[in-house]
């Protein structure tokens, strides 16, 4: 029986949402304890748990058919690899960073001098993109201590929210790129079950951005409710055993949500009712 193999990270920070989103595809994945390879229980699908470095060798090699990892991990590697789809979750940057007091202030007053990073090859074609160049010292961990330990002027790092920086003393002087997990495969991958589980990725990705809304409001009020709301298709409109009144069904983008509940409200919408959609398939 064919099986599609799926590289997701052990342990660490994408780890739980990986396997969310596949149980949200509807693929149960059976606790595995200390094992590395678990089949999935109604689904011809097997997940390999790896180191998240490791996941774009596997699957560039074709020991998995997809992988699901960071794309600053997916753009260090430097395999020809192809990210499938973005994911959403996992938002990070890699960013230059300097100690507080440190006489850098732009990314250019970096140049000739040493940046420690845990992202050798992707610091030096983002800085050769700029048009720039300083000495790279490779470092497996704990970068944030190698400034003030000498060993350099500055860091290239993750950064999410920055208070590690901040934790120790640093600065961040400019994002460098920007990075989400990411389903990535080879180029031209083969495994004819990807285009099952896509479908299943992307209704549960479609339906994380939007949300269901109910509510109800005077008739006059649809002209311009209309106009807010491009909806999926046109709003669905029932009629109220009140008269003069109807209620309105549609959805709408998770990211417009605040802006378009209050101004719903500012159109005289009452008892508006907002649903998690589980899956989306458009
Ligand atoms: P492993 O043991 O698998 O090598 P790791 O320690 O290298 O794990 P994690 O810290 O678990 O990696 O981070 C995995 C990925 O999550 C990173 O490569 C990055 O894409 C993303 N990430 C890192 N830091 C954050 C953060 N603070 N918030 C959100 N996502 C992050
Ligand atoms: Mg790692």
């Amino acid at each position: 029986m064919s099986l599609l193999r799926i590289a997701l990270q052990k342990k660490g920070r994408l780890a739980e949402e990986s396997l969310r989103l596949l149980g949200e595809a509807g693929i149960a994945i059976p606790q595995g304890g200390e094992r590395l390879r678990l089949p999935a229980q109604n689904y011809p699908l097997e997940v390999f748990l790896l180191r998240d470095d490791d996941i774009p060798a596997y699957v560039a090699d074709g020991v998995a058919d997809v992988g699901i990892v960071g794309q600053n991990v997916v753009a260090e590697a430097d395999l020809p690899l192809q990210i499938v789809r973005e994911l959403g979750f996992g938002r990070c940057r890699l960013s230059l960073a300097v100690p507080k007091e440190s006489p850098i202030q732009r990314l250019e007053d970096i140049a000739g001098r040493r940046i420690a990073t845990g992202y050798p090859t992707l610091t030096r074609r983002l800085l050769a993109e700029r048009g720039l160049s300083a000495t790279i010292l490779p470092l497996h961990g704990s970068t944030e201590i190698a400034p003030s330990l000498g060993l350099c002027e500055g860091i290239v790092d993750i950064v999410a929210t920055g208070s590690t920086l901040l934790l120790h003393g640093l600065r961040e002087v400019q994002a460098l790129f920007h990075s989400q997990a990411v389903l990535v495969s080879r180029p031209h991958p083969t495994n004819p079950l990807l285009e099952d589980f896509l479908f299943r990725l992307d209704a549960v990705l479609a339906a994380r951005q939007q949300k269901y809304l109910l509510f109800n409001l005077p008739k006059e009020a649809l002209p311009a409710v209309v106009e807010l709301l491009p909806g999926l298709k046109s709003p669905t409109v029932l009629p109220l055993v009140e008269e003069g009144w109807i209620s309105v069904h549609t959805v709408v983008e998770e990211k417009r949500f605040w802006e378009v509940t209050q101004r719903l409200q500012a159109l005289g919408a009452q008892g508006i009712l907002v649903i998690d959609i589980e899956k989306l398939i458009r």
